[in-house]
């Protein structure tokens, strides 16, 4: 049976429609929705189910630790539902790697958001195994390594967010501007962070700080990251570079936020030029945000020479 979906995209997750070869689908797009839907292919993979602040699917044995992440995660759903106005319906997926690779066969432990609704948050059930730990932790130690790794849950939640005030209906296909995407993320995390949860937010800036003052790494500019989002950013050796860039855009988000909060993305909702996203470019992009928050227009790493 196939049905007409649309597809919204999320994170990591994009990397699997690239993996079955039906990336760049356009706005209506058959696929086979019993097999593609990442709650669907969760709950073939030998999950277990509970219920907690969120449905859950864990892999079993790791039941304390989904509803551990179940707790952290709906306190920063309860956030932004309250300063955004809008919803998501989230689910929880917390796998250990058989059942990681059996949803999606990309690199272990690094949380991602499924590609629309229904939004399903994956995290690793043994977040010391993900292949981003090593490098967290010689920034951060161990105990802030294991923080970090929870810490990118909040991003995921935050594209769920933003995707349903931003863009619901309309941000249909492959953007061209996927940083953006991946910037508003770190915002609603910072957001979160920085105004609930201080302790977290420390362990953030530290390794914001640290990873950036540490790394140099092959690509940096934003057009080298849209171009390079689909395949070696995602893969295993690109992982460092896709986490540096998620610094930069975390540093930004925290020089933005501490001076208009939340109210940049009220302002981002009524000032950009949605009706033809389509067709933005990253200038265009960052010329429009200048012109909210003055900044941005320098803001953007350049690539190396
Ligand atoms: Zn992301």
């Amino acid at each position: 049976m196939s049905v007409s979906v649309r597809i919204v995209p999320g994170c990591f997750q994009i990397a699997l429609f690239v993996a079955i070869g039906v990336c760049g689908l356009s706005t209506t797009t058959t696929v086979r929705a019993q097999t593609d839907s990442t709650l669907t292919r969760v709950r073939l993979s030998g999950v277990e189910q509970g219920q907690a602040e969120f449905a859950l699917y864990y892999s079993p044995g790791y039941g304390e630790r989904a509803e551990k992440v179940s707790r952290l995660l709906s306190d920063a759903d309860e956030f932004l539902r309250d300063s955004l106005g809008v919803r998501a319906e989230i689910a929880l997926a917390v796998l250990a790697e058989p059942e990681w690779q059996a949803v999606w066969p990309g690199p272990y432990g690094i949380p991602y958001l499924s590609l629309g609704r229904p939004w399903v948050v994956v995290v690793p059930a043994e977040p010391a195994n993900s292949v981003v730990f090593p490098g967290i932790s010689q920034a951060v130690g161990h105990a802030g390594a294991s923080t970090m790794i929870d810490n990118i849950g909040f991003h995921e939640v935050g594209h769920a967010y933003i995707s349903e005030y931003l863009y619901p209906q309309s941000w249909t296909d492959a953007p061209p501007v996927r940083w953006l995407d991946e910037f508003f993320a770190q915002y609603l995390a910072y957001a979160f962070l920085s105004t609930v949860s201080p302790e977290r937010a420390a362990v953030w800036d530290d390794y914001t700080r640290l990873s950036l003052e540490a790394m140099d790494p092959p690509l940096k500019s934003l057009e080298e990251f849209d171009r390079e989002y689909y395949g070696y950013l995602l893969t295993e050796e690109g992982s460092a570079n896709y986490a540096w860039y998620q610094s930069v855009f975390a540093k930004r988000a925290a020089e933005v936020y501490r001076v208009r909060g939340i109210g940049f993305l009220r302002d981002v909702k009524e000032q950009l030029n949605w009706s033809r996203f389509a067709d933005w470019t990253t200038k265009e992009v960052l010329s429009q945000l200048n012109e909210i928050v003055p900044g941005f227009a320098g803001w953007a790493p350049e690539a190396d020479e």
